[in-house]
């Protein structure tokens, strides 16, 4: 679970004072998908990037199954983001490494072992549909299997949070489907354990997977609950 309180990030642009976020909570349960939609300039990239600690947020605390990152220094901050898997608009794979070192890598980082490496990197690729790519490179495979690459990868960790930032953007209508369903299957097969969090601007995304949305503007969650109830607003 992840609950953010009054989150805010000001930033200064000459003289002028930028909030781009004004005091923004929310709570996501595990098995719950929760969407932010906002438009360009609501502050999307900015929550992404102070939910994750790649920015520090200016006040205010993000939580994830109750331990405050924005509270956390160095080696407890490094652990506990390990709690988020990230998934970005573009993959963002290493061209030079295989498919399955591209997963392994986060595991790498916190030195396991080269066979518990391969061997999660394997069940996490069959997991995504993509079981017979480990040996394949990013630049042989299509958009939308790069995509289920940085899903796998955002998983080594075992995340109690995926924090999804544009997953569709890049993709066409087709592939788009195929994401959201793998989406919704990771949190069916994990519902006691994973929370996730989608931040977008294309409300078709929210609208086929999200249980429940929050509508960023200015910074500020302008309206926030289930689906149904703020969909018909918009
Ligand atoms: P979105 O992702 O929804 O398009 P952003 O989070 O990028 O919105 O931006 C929200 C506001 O904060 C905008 O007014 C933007 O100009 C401003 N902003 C974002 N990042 C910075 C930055 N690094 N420095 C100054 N202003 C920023
Ligand atoms: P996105 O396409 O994800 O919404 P943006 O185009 O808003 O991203 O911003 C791209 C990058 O530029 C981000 O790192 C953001 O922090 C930075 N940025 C956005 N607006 C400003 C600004 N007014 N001044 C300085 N940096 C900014």
């Amino acid at each position: 679970m992840i609950t953010v309180t009054d989150l805010r990030k000001v930033y200064h642009q000459g003289k002028r004072e930028v909030r781009a976020l004004d005091g923004v909570s929310l709570t996501v349960p595990a098995g719950s998908i929760h969407g932010v939609i906002g438009h360009s300039g609501a502050g999307k990239s900015t929550l992404v990037r102070c939910l994750t600690m790649l920015d520090r947020p200016t006040s205010g605390a993000v939580e994830i199954n109750g331990v405050d990152l924005t509270a956390a220094r160095s080696d407890a901050l490094r652990t506990a983001r390990r709690r988020i898997g990230l998934v970005f608009q573009q993959a963002n794979l290493f061209d030079s490494r295989t498919i399955e070192a591209n997963v392994a890598y986060p595991l790498e980082l916190i030195g396991v072992g080269r066979e518990k490496r391969r061997e999660k990197a394997r069940e996490l690729l069959g997991l995504v549909g993509l079981g017979d790519a480990g040996n394949a490179y990013p630049a042989q495979l299509s958009g939308g299997m790069r995509q289920r690459v940085g899903i796998a990868r955002a998983l080594a960790t075992d995340p109690d949070v995926l924090l999804f930032d544009e997953p569709t953007s890049a993709l066409d209508p087709r592939t788009t489907d195929e994401i959201l369903d793998l989406i919704v299957s990771l949190r069916d097969r994990n519902p006691d354990d994973l929370a996730v969090l989608v931040i977008t601007h294309e409300m078709h995304v929210v609208k086929k997977i999200c249980d429940s949305v929050s509508l960023l503007e200015g910074g500020r969650i302008v309206e926030s609950g289930p689906l149904t109830s703020v969909v018909k607003h918009l």
